[in-house]
């Protein structure tokens, strides 16, 4: 069995679509990114890389490389759930919290699950807390949106 964290941040813009966990979140603003700015999958991609001991998401998808630039999260995140596959290992669980002032997250949750699910990431074996800064730091101003995940993963077929 492995454990893996992952973090990621990224910043407000005006004029992209707001993306987190692959569900487009209706808002008047987006995140600033060389893909689709999804924080979300960033940080669930970067956990299973940990338990994988494969480094991180830049080193998998550089942020220089034309091949991604706009490209969406859950195609990233799907090749890196496949490489855990090709190691002999399934997901046993991943939990997760998006850390946003606004807008307000808890109603698109099971969108955002929906749409991991095309990862190959199972609806029942993620948890997704949406949670605010009570105003204090980037997020708390709203200059951005954070998210943190852990993942456990385990052999396949045991
Ligand atoms: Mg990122």
């Amino acid at each position: 069995m492995r454990i893996g964290i992952g973090y990621d941040s990224h910043r407000f813009s005006a004029g992209c679509k707001l993306v987190l966990g692959g569900a487009e979140i209706p808002f008047e603003m987006g995140l600033v990114s060389h893909s689709d700015g999804d924080a979300l999958c960033h940080a669930i991609t970067d956990a299973i890389l940990g338990a994988l001991g494969e480094g991180d998401i830049g080193k998998h998808f550089p942020d220089n490389d034309e091949k991604w630039k706009g490209a969406s999260s859950v195609t990233l995140l799907k090749t890196i759930v496949d490489l855990a596959g090709s190691k002999g290992y399934e997901i046993t669980w991943i939990d997760c919290i998006v850390i946003a002032e606004k807008p307000k997250l808890a109603p698109h949750i099971e969108a955002m699950k929906q749409a991991l699910s095309k990862a190959g990431i199972p609806t029942s074996l993620i948890n997704i807390k949406a949670k605010t800064n009570e105003g204090m730091g980037f997020t708390g101003r709203g200059e951005g949106i954070a998210a943190q995940a852990v993942c456990l993963l385990g052999k396949a077929g045991q």
